[in-house]
């Protein structure tokens, strides 16, 4: 048993412990540190992925028999960090984090201690930590902190499942006994995350009842075509349950008119005596630019650029109205640079979990005794990591002018790109406005946006120029240890000439989420591009001679 006990951190806090333990944490960063090259992406090299890798790895895998050493175990640990993918300037794929030191520090905590997040007497400091940031945040997006309500969860996806269970619920209350009504209806933007697909699935409500909302030429929903879709479930005896609005869509960071979209939903409700419509505000991808809903442009205390500022404060006009949303979430993981999991569901009115709070009789063993007062019964989990740590840790670290700073900068680097990208390439075209993200197409010849756009391509031509974006990806894929560039298959839908059907447009993404993705990268970003699209314009055309030939 003794040797047992090795494994655990002292009992007593003794110095010799602690060395221990600290000794393996220097040994790890040591290492990790040793593997970091700012010219690449990846830490050390990247394994050689061959067909049967992941074969090879349930061949070999067994539990060893004696336990192997603390050095052993961070050898192999180590192994496996060998080729990761690090997110530093060369990362523009996604909204992966590079999590700050703050939130490091607070993901310790949370491990060190290990509370549970389900009831205050087995976790207090993420309760407390929960309480704290839901109402920091309850008050810098306008819900009032002594009605509102939130828990961390399973990211924003969870948020979107949660949100819909609640609206469930408060339609119908008896649904948890009886089951889901049959005539509910869901809307989203056809750009809007799959999170929602996959909540009515879940729920029972079925894919049929969500309805895809058309989307305007800036991404955002389309707002006469959600009122037509609404009446017309409500004309054909449906419910309209729930509306998803996007705050930044995931590829093209489109913000739907949260304004527009209450003011429908409240007439509808005036003009047909419907239930209220529940709002969900999506902004797993865009909520951190709530930061910037006090900023004082007119004196911008942070001295950002005119082109920056401009779209700031277009942000702000929008952002400013997610207090009208019955829900939303802060995705910490995405914008706001913390580990995996740290998304944060608030919900306006917390007398909305009643309806889904569990019973006492069926929480036997935590909850409801003469102690403790924080039983989350209402969560889709039952024992939560406290996650709220790491994003309490953050937002103290950051405070409201750090994380403006860090959100500014991603909308600087992508005015630079935008710029620098048609100043150098002739066949190139930007598909999206100025936000922390950047979508662009290629051509093989000339541009033919316009035409796409206004739908005068045929199908062939655009599946050609899919194609070509498609096979280049793959090319500048191969090198992505060097530029590590994303891509859509779904920028937009747009129609064709000889069809019904509208055709997705393919397009590449540059995604300014480095806190080391600066101006100064910006040359280097489209230069890696300018260069593998020569080489790839040369290459295609001497095989098609050849093909010809
Ligand atoms: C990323 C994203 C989600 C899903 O969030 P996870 O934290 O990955 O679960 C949902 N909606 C939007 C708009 C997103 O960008």
């Amino acid at each position: 048993m003794k040797e047992v006990q090795k494994l655990f951190p002292s009992m007593d806090g003794n110095d010799f412990q602690r060395e221990e333990i600290l000794s393996y944490f220097r040994t790890i960063l040591t290492k990790i540190d040793e593997l970091k090259d700012p010219n690449k992406l990846t830490l050390g090299e990247m394994p050689e992925y061959t067909e049967d890798y992941y074969n090879r790895v349930i061949q070999k895998a067994d539990v060893p028999k004696t336990g192997v050493s603390m050095e052993e175990v961070i050898q192999k640990l180590l192994k496996l960090v060998e080729g990761h993918r690090y997110v530093n300037r060369n990362y523009v794929a996604n909204a992966a984090p590079l999590p700050n030191i703050a939130s490091v520090i607070g993901n310790l905590v949370m491990v060190l201690v290990n509370g549970n997040n389900l009831w205050d007497v087995e976790g207090p400091a993420a309760a407390t930590a929960e309480i704290e940031v839901t109402s920091m945040l309850s008050k810098l997006i306008g819900y009032d902190e002594n009605i509102s309500a939130g828990y961390t969860t399973w990211g924003g996806q969870g948020a979107v499942f949660n949100s819909l269970r609640l609206a469930i619920a408060r339609y119908a209350p008896s649904s948890n006994r009886n089951g889901v009504p049959q005539n509910l209806y869901c809307f989203c933007s056809e750009l809007s995350h799959y999170s929602l697909y996959k909540s009515v699935e879940a729920t029972g409500i079925g894919v049929e009842n969500m309805i895809r909302v058309k989307v305007n030429a800036d991404h955002s929903m389309n707002l006469e075509d959600l009122k037509e879709k609404m009446e017309h479930v409500i004309a054909k005896g449906g419910v309209p349950l729930y509306v998803l609005a996007t705050m930044g869509t995931t590829d093209t960071f489109g913000v739907d008119d949260i304004e527009g979209i209450k003011r429908i939903a409240e007439d509808l409700e005036g003009t047909h005596y419907i239930y209220p419509i529940y709002i969900h505000a999506d902004s797993a991808m865009g909520g951190m630019y709530t930061f910037f809903n006090n900023y004082d442009f007119e004196s911008n205390p942070l001295q950002f650029e005119d082109n920056v500022n401009e779209v700031l404060k277009s942000y702000q006009q929008k952002f400013k109205h997610i207090k009208l949303a019955d829900s939303m979430v802060f995705d910490f993981h995405k914008l706001g640079q913390t580990p995996y999991i740290t998304s944060l569901f608030l919900i306006k009115n917390k007398e909305l979990l009643k309806y889904v709070d569990i019973d006492a009789a069926e929480t036997p063993y935590v909850g409801n005794r003469g102690y403790g007062s924080y039983h989350t019964g209402y969560t889709l989990e039952c024992s939560r990591m406290g996650s709220a740590l790491s994003i309490y840790a953050s937002l103290l670290a950051f405070g409201i002018e750090g994380y403006q700073e860090l959100l500014a900068n991603y909308i600087h680097v992508n005015i630079a790109f935008r710029e620098k990208l048609i100043k150098e390439v002739s066949n190139v075209v930007i598909t999206n406005e100025v936000s922390p993200i950047t979508t662009f197409r290629f051509y093989p010849e000339k541009t033919k946006w316009n035409e796409e756009l206004n739908g005068l391509l045929t199908i062939e031509e655009m599946t050609e120029i899919n194609q070509f974006n498609d096979e280049f990806a793959e090319i500048i894929g191969v090198e992505r240890d060097t530029v590590f560039f994303g891509n859509t298959k779904k920028q937009r839908l747009v129609k064709v000439t000889n069809s019904n059907k509208r055709i997705s447009v393919y397009a590449h993404k540059f995604f300014a989420i480095s806190p080391y993705t600066t101006i100064e990268e910006v040359d280097r970003y489209v230069g890696f591009l300018k260069e593998h699209l020569e080489f790839f314009l040369r290459t295609r055309s001497s095989k098609n001679i050849l093909i010809r030939s």
